[in-house]
């Protein structure tokens, strides 16, 4: 239910674009597949994940002969819903799973304002409510307040956090902060890191420098890269993840403000344009509001 209430704005968009488009008209032809085309191009789905979805369209009106326009909501949903048991893996694991590694090392990156913090803080409490212990290492240390909204979030989720003063080494950072949740047998270790795209020496090369050092410490870690993209922000986001997956090997996308926006489209392109799986969505401001992405449910609340 939340879910539904998070993509409203979305759901609105395309239905009412949908509706409009086959207003007057009964049958499914060429004129209804171009402006189906701009319709899914205009709510972010992505170019290439709109061609590959009106192929399908188009496989299945071929296949029919006569396809109705009536037809067409339930039609284009299957296809997308089908388009994302293709593209998307399945479900991730539940927060009270076991994980494969102690201490499980997540690293999250993105870019200033997209919701890293706020997701970090959601992930804390999520893992803790489901039982796991869990270390937070601020390696952030750019920006004094960086520091300080991780330090609020950790309070809210209840769990420790590792920090160093502002200006320090962010992989002594993460350093410590592995090597203090070894010590005290946390299980799920999350670091932030810098979201600034220009920085001395480059963010990417702070990234590739922070992963050293926890691989020395923690065996694979980290053992995932979450990439933090704000969805309202839509092509921005896709050029963001474009940036980002060019140099860190991310193994997981987290799209977040679902909530505000009906751009919500993005969902369905962005894992089949980067081969990267979305694995959670946020849908709101409070720490309850991040769900695992369930590609089922989504394309239900989507089309209900
Ligand atoms: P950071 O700079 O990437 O760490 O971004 P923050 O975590 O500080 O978040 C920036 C703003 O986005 C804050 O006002 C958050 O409340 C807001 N925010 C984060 N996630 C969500 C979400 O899923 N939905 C909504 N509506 N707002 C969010």
């Amino acid at each position: 239910e939340r879910l539904e209430e998070g993509l409203e704005k979305t759901r609105t968009s395309l239905l009412g674009k949908l509706d409009r488009l086959i207003r007057g008209k009964d049958q499914v032809d060429d004129e209804v597949l171009d402006q189906l085309e701009e319709l899914l191009i205009t709510s972010d789905v992505g170019v290439k994940t709109t061609l590959e979805i009106i192929r399908r369209v188009e496989a299945r009106v071929a296949r029919d002969k006569y396809v109705s326009t009536r037809e067409l909501n339930a039609i284009i949903r299957d296809e997308i819903a089908q388009l994302l048991l293709d593209h998307a893996p399945e479900r991730p694991a539940d927060f009270d799973a076991p994980l494969p590694h102690k201490p499980y090392v997540i690293m999250v990156v993105g870019v200033n304002g997209v919701g890293k913090t706020t997701t970090i803080g959601k992930l804390a409490y999520r893992y803790r409510e489901a039982g796991k212990s869990v270390l937070l290492g601020a390696a952030d240390t750019f920006r004094a307040a960086a520091i300080e909204q991780l330090e609020i979030w950790a309070e809210r989720a209840g769990v420790p956090l590792i920090k160093q003063h502002p200006g320090a080494d962010p992989a002594a950072v993460a350093f410590d902060t592995l090597a203090a949740a070894k010590s005290r047998g946390v299980d799920v270790v999350i670091i932030d890191t810098a979201g600034r795209l220009h920085t001395k020496g480059g963010l990417m090369e702070e990234l590739a420098k922070i992963r050293r050092v926890m691989g020395r410490q923690v065996e694979g870690a980290p053992h995932e890269v979450l990439l933090v993209l704000d969805a309202s922000t839509g092509q921005n986001a896709i050029r963001q993840a474009e940036e980002f997956t060019k140099s860190v090997e991310v193994t997981g996308l987290v799209l977040t403000k679902l909530d505000g926006t009906a751009k919500g489209g993005i969902v369905i392109g962005i894992s089949n344009e980067f081969k990267i799986p979305v694995k959670y969505i946020g849908v709101g401001e409070k720490i309850e509001d991040l769900q695992i992405f369930d590609r089922r449910a989504f394309v239900e609340a989507l089309f209900g």
